[in-house]
């Protein structure tokens, strides 16, 4: 299948935990296995911004170890932008330094609104994000 694909389930609590930390940017990791991401991983935002994040280095060590201890692989990074629109800031794009998927939840206007991106050297590359029942 082309493009990020992540179950039903996941997408919702990422979501939700989204919003539970709102005003503050939130962050994490997907993980999973067989090209399906199953799995979400919250880290404490160190900066505890509206506008940033910092993720936590023991919790996401922490992440690292069960998500190989699960046998399962890191497919995406996400964060929030609590007030922003679903698209990666300068900033962003500047310090994404994994090669996987990048999720921006955006919690702007009635509904929340999530994309799916790719960013590989200062470039942005958008992706699908297909949803799979749980
Ligand atoms: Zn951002």
């Amino acid at each position: 299948m082309d493009g990020f694909v992540m179950s039903t389930d996941v997408f919702h609590h990422m979501i939700r935990y989204c919003m539970s930390q709102r005003p503050i940017e939130a962050c994490g990791f997907i993980s999973g296995k067989n090209q399906i991401a199953r799995r979400y991983w919250p880290i404490r935002n160190e900066d505890q911004s509206p506008v940033s994040f910092t993720m936590n280095p023991i919790e996401l060590d922490e992440a690292f170890t069960y998500i190989e201890a699960f046998g399962e692989e890191c497919y995406a990074m996400f964060h929030s932008h609590p007030t922003g629109l679903p698209y990666p800031s300068p900033f962003d794009v500047e310090h994404t330094v994994y090669p996987i998927s990048s999720i921006i939840v955006s919690l702007r206007g009635n509904r929340p609104r999530i994309r799916s991106y790719r960013i590989t050297e200062g470039t942005v590359y958008p992706e699908r994000i297909i949803l799979i029942p749980t």
